[in-house]
């Protein structure tokens, strides 16, 4: 006799969910190797001081170079990594390799990281930044972490204690991709941040709308209220840049002044600025 329930199922597969399955398990299957293949790379983005557009730090950002597969977003693959708990190891060995880059370079900056919800909840996330200072020596006045809203829904979670105990290191935090997410006002006085980024979203027009306007200086008002300072990412045009500058915005990242770009590009710009 037949099994007729799962031939049924079989039948029912859709061909489409089979391909984006096949990648999603391909790449995972994959990523577990990357590493020791030595395909994953940190890269490095300029962010700067608006009035004079000069760098005064870099956020490190994650690459994959895949062998065969060739470029790899980690907007594709970071998820995956954060559903099979993989983020672990990698965010530990994206924050080793980050700081070392950085102390290679011939002048002082500083260093932002992105830190992933499953760090907090599945990883030693304090003894991965302590561990990573030590072995590195770099130093962590220098060093700010990004995290996301997300967090604040995290269940079980005493983030504010974690990030405290982080903080007491030296190191500082940044809210990223603020206004995407959750309604995270008034989580925002709960937790110890320095800076907000604002998300790209908020500026992907021309600035020219009244209606951007003032949701830019209403964030500015809240920032400044917390002691905060923000940060405006997705720059990619002067016109832009003049206009937040204008409004009073202080801090920028964006194309505009820099894409990322390698350790060693990252180094020889700032040998031409030394
Ligand atoms: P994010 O942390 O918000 O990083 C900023 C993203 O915006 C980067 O994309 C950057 O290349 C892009 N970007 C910067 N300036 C501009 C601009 O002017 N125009 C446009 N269109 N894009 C701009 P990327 O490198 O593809 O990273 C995507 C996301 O992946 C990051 O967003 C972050 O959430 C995640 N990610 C990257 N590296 C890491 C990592 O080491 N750990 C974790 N947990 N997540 C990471
Ligand atoms: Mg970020
Ligand atoms: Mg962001
Ligand atoms: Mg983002």
């Amino acid at each position: 006799r037949v099994r007729r329930d799962i031939q049924q199922e079989v039948l029912a597969f859709d061909p489409g969910m089979d391909a984006a399955l096949m990648r999603r398990r391909e790449l995972e299957t994959e990523l577990f190797k990357a590493i020791v293949r030595d395909e994953l790379q940190m890269a490095y983005q300029p962010l700067v001081t608006l009035d004079d557009g000069l760098m005064y730090g870099v956020e490190a950002l994650l690459r994959w170079e895949h062998r065969e597969l060739g470029p790899i977003s980690p907007a594709e693959f970071v998820p995956i990594a954060e559903e099979n708990g993989y983020i672990v190891e990698l965010g530990a060995w994206a924050l080793n390799r980050a700081m070392k880059e950085c102390l290679s370079w011939p002048l002082p900056v500083r260093l932002s990281i992105n830190l992933s919800a499953i760090q907090f909840s599945r990883g030693n996330l304090v003894a991965t930044v302590q561990e990573a200072l030590q072995r590195t020596g770099f130093p962590a006045e220098r060093l700010d972490l990004e995290i996301t809203e997300s967090l604040f829904i995290e269940e079980g979670l005493d983030l504010r204690f974690l990030m405290e105990e982080i903080r007491s290191f030296g190191c500082s935090f940044s809210l990223d991709d603020f206004g995407t997410g959750y309604s995270s006002l008034s989580y925002l006085p709960n937790y110890p941040f320095s800076k907000i980024k604002l998300d790209r979203a908020f500026i992907r027009e021309t600035l020219s709308d009244k209606k951007d306007v003032s949701l830019i200086e209403a964030v500015l008002h809240l920032v400044k209220g917390h002691d905060m300072e923000l940060i405006v990412e997705g720059i990619e045009t002067p016109e832009q840049a003049a206009k937040l500058k204008q409004l009073g915005c202080q801090l920028g990242q964006g194309y505009l002044f820099g894409k990322p770009m390698n350790a060693i590009e990252l180094a020889s710009m700032l040998s031409k600025a030394a």
